[in-house]
């Protein structure tokens, strides 16, 4: 969670200082989502909370979305209903079991519709003990204005270019997305010959430093999600059909190779002669077992 915004949102809630109901303005409304999930868990979390905290249940919970006391509202086809709203009401009618708070996050708070903001208006002007809401929206301007009146505005603004998993799949990523999953293919199935395939596969398709290093994010991200799906952590890896054969990885040799992938990026930052630094990294992959 790499936003200072919503790490002081944690501090204000240990501090008692945190208001009942906030309106999050973001350019990224699911690292958004992802985000204040992390701060749910964050508050919730009943041992010593780390990103990847796999020893409490609540987190647990939190990462399959059955959490009780936290509810996540999205858009019924293009509208936020006014049912949604009632149903939120009714679940927050009475205190959590598991935990000391209920949270509620909406996303895409300008997709609520007169009706169903009429129904939350009320429960925003009797605000009770132990609720906390989040808004999110791509745009204040489009939130009504019933709403926005009531809530504390702040602002999670991502760094556009960093990539993460949905961004993998805009136009602008899917060549270096193919050329990831064929070179996957080529030195986790292939293997007779990762040298030859860092000129086949890499240096011939990409010129630039910057893109085999994007390239790396990309494998990055993919061995990450293979590895939450070996925990049974709540992930994506279905969406990378064509690199299927990861599966077999043991969660060992996954996270061996995720050491070694983000030990390639840092020395890309570097001067190092990037052939010399693609062979070490087939060699270094090639002595992984399992
Ligand atoms: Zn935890």
């Amino acid at each position: 969670m790499a936003l200072e915004v919503f790490q002081r949102l944690v501090k204000y809630y240990h501090e008692n200082k945190i208001s009942h109901v906030y309106l999050v303005e973001t350019n990224n409304v699911d690292a958004c989502l992802n985000d204040l999930k992390e701060v749910s868990k964050q508050i919730f979390c009943t041992g010593e909370y780390t990103d990847r905290c796999t020893k409490c249940n609540i987190c647990n919970l939190v990462d399959q979305d059955f959490l009780p006391s936290l509810l996540i509202i999205e858009p019924d086809g293009s509208t936020i209903k006014k049912e949604q709203i009632t149903d939120l009401k009714r679940k927050f009618s009475t205190v959590p079991i598991y935990t000391k708070d209920n949270i509620y996050i909406i996303k895409r708070a300008e997709a609520m519709n007169g009706a169903s903001a009429n129904t939350m208006l009320k429960f925003l002007e009797e605000p009770e003990d132990r609720i906390i809401g989040f808004f999110i929206t791509s745009n204040l301007n489009n939130v009504l204005p019933t709403i926005r009146s009531r809530c504390e505005i702040i602002k999670a603004m991502y760094d556009i270019h960093e990539l993460n998993i949905d961004s993998l799949f805009d136009e602008q990523n899917k060549n270096l997305l193919s050329i990831a999953t064929k070179y996957l293919e080529k030195i986790e199935v292939e293997k007779s010959n990762s040298i030859m395939y860092n000129k086949e596969v890499v240096i011939s398709q990409i010129t630039e430093r910057e893109d085999v290093k994007k390239l790396f994010q990309i494998i990055l991200i993919i061995y990450e999600e293979f590895f939450k799906n070996s925990l049974n952590l709540n992930n994506k890896h279905q969406l990378f059909e064509n690199v299927k054969f990861l599966s077999n990885i043991s969660n060992q040799g996954l996270l061996e190779r995720i050491k070694l992938v983000t030990t390639f990026l840092d020395d890309i930052t570097s001067n190092v002669n990037l052939e010399l630094l693609l062979d070490k990294f087939v060699i270094e992959l090639s002595d992984i077992n399992g």
